[in-house]
């Protein structure tokens, strides 16, 4: 008999784990609330549009060439992917604009025509980042923490100190740059992470090297085609998925896990990976009120804005920000007081600008995302939300891209309500648990219960950390976990 695995969640995590799994021979299971694959990574298909609802940016693929291959598979030949060149556009109120491109002289060209001189410091900030990127890779995420005390070792508290761990990234990019402007665009890269650069450890510069060092890739077709990349591979390696079909609980018998009851009936299992967010699985699956990751720290949220446009805005690059005239108090609006800021930083992805199959000829398929608070604040997002839309298209239209709310064929927004009603988000916190200093390395929540022992975790508020790549990593580690553990026969 092959050991029963039921994978709860069909995010990048859990299709990842899964077809591990199958190609490894166990009876392999996914059961997901959603219709289609890749959670948060999912792609919506909407009158001849297609949208990208969460990342758009990908990372580090040699992640994926590795997860790729352990199942016999060829990332390159299934997802093709592009490198984007430049990187991206930042735009200021005052009309003036940066070009980000990993060719690092024209990068340098453009600070110093935004801010004369400013690039005196960049090699050695970059050279800083691909340090702590490095030490990172090799020492934190890379690999799995086998124990706490196996973390505080003398060489990776030195480890964590090179990488400028204890300093703040904001202060240390004012101090390399002096302008604050420039300063926000080496430090802004940490809400990706969900944290303000205003908080953040300096370890999280190791994200301007990803950028500018790496890459910024896209695959044609969008992040949608890995998420179908990755359920193609567990049905091809013998996995079933069951999509449109919700977990309302976890069966337990002594200490260990023995069903998932679903929308659609009882599931055995000789063994669970819960990829669906871990407080969530700990507080609402599990009913542990008590557990300390209910009350760990979450990130803030996101408010996306998905436009169909009748036409294309040709100088539009595939990513683009519209930066605010005083990006820590635009963060400290989000991160301190919970309100959505009356600047707004505005991120902008068309993907018509390098792949012409996201929307109908002549059109574009125009993704907007607003970093704003989670329900954790006093915002009312029902009553406030259409105000709030209708504030950013216009700051759009008047900063970026005239006419464009008589060019919107249609629309569809997101807000933190959403996460956490779909995607089963606690706050609705679009990231999960923050990556402070303190819930990052061995403090972030065990890929493993504590009490149920054949109780797994894959994604991003277990180890290592949130981020396309990062909960592929997370999924690896924990495969490598059950075949030690509960090895298939
Ligand atoms: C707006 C946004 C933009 C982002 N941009 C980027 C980016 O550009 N680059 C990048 O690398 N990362 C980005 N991220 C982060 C990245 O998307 C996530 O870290 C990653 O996709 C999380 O994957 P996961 O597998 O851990 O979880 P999820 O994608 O959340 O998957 C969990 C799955 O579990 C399912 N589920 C939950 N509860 C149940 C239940 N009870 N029963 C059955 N199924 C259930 C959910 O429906 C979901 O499909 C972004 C995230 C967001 C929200």
């Amino acid at each position: 008999m092959k050991r029963r695995v039921v994978v709860i969640g069909a995010g990048i995590a859990g299709l990842t784990a899964a077809a591990q799994l199958a190609h490894r021979g166990y009876d392999v299971h996914v059961v997901e609330k959603q219709a289609i694959p890749g959670g948060r990574a999912a792609q919506a298909q909407w009158e001849g549009f297609r949208f990208d609802l969460g990342p758009t940016l990908l990372f580090m693929l040699d992640v994926y060439r590795t997860a790729f291959a352990s199942w016999g598979g060829d990332f390159d030949r299934e997802v093709p992917t592009i490198r984007l060149r430049p990187n991206y556009t930042l735009h200021y109120p005052d009309g003036k604009s940066l070009v980000i491109t990993s060719l690092l002289s024209e990068t340098m060209a453009s600070l110093d025509a935004l801010a004369p001189g400013s690039s005196r410091g960049f090699l050695r900030y970059f050279a800083e980042a691909a340090e702590s990127y490095e030490i990172s890779r090799r020492e934190f995420v890379g690999r799995r923490i086998p124990s706490f005390a196996s973390f505080f070792t003398p060489n990776k508290l030195h480890a964590l100190w090179k990488t400028g761990a204890l300093a703040r990234l904001a202060t240390r990019a004012k101090q390399a740059f002096g302008d604050d402007r420039v300063a926000g665009v080496f430090s802004f890269q940490s809400m990706y992470l969900g944290m303000s650069p205003f908080d953040a450890p300096l370890l999280y510069r190791l994200l301007l090297f990803t950028e500018l060092g790496e890459g910024i890739h896209y695959p044609i077709g969008g992040i949608g085609a890995l998420a179908r990349a990755l359920h193609r591979a567990v049905i091809e390696n013998g996995g079933a998925i069951h999509y449109a079909t919700e977990v309302t609980g976890i069966e337990r018998e002594g200490q260990r896990v023995v069903a998932v009851q679903t929308s659609s009936g009882r599931v055995e299992a000789d063994l669970i990976v819960a990829n669906a967010d871990l407080p969530y699985v700990y507080g609402t699956l599990l009913g542990e009120t008590q557990d300390r990751s209910l009350r760990m720290r979450h990130t803030p949220s996101a408010l996306l804005l998905y436009l169909a446009l009748d036409r294309r805005y040709d100088d539009l690059l595939h990513h683009e920000f519209l930066m605010p005239s005083d990006l820590q108090r635009t963060c400290d609006d989000i991160f301190r007081r919970g309100r959505i800021p009356d600047d707004p930083a505005i991120y902008l992805c068309a993907p018509g600008a390098s792949d012409a199959s996201m929307a109908p000829p002549g059109c574009e398929a125009l993704y907007v995302l607003v970093p704003s608070p989670s329900l954790d604040s006093p915002m009312d997002w029902p009553a406030q939300t259409p105000a709030v839309i209708d504030r950013i298209l216009r700051t759009i239209e008047e900063r970026r891209l005239p006419g464009l709310r008589q060019r919107i064929r249609f629309m569809n927004h997101r807000t933190p309500v959403h996460f956490h009603d779909e995607l089963n988000l606690n706050l609705g916190a679009a990231f999960g648990l923050s990556h402070d200093l303190l819930q990052i390395g061995p403090m972030r929540p065990d890929n493993r219960h504590a009490r149920y022992r054949n109780l797994y975790f894959a994604g991003a508020s277990t180890r290592p950390a949130t981020g396309v790549p990062l909960v592929s990593m997370s999924a690896m580690q924990t495969v490598e976990r059950i075949l030690e553990e509960m090895p298939v026969a």
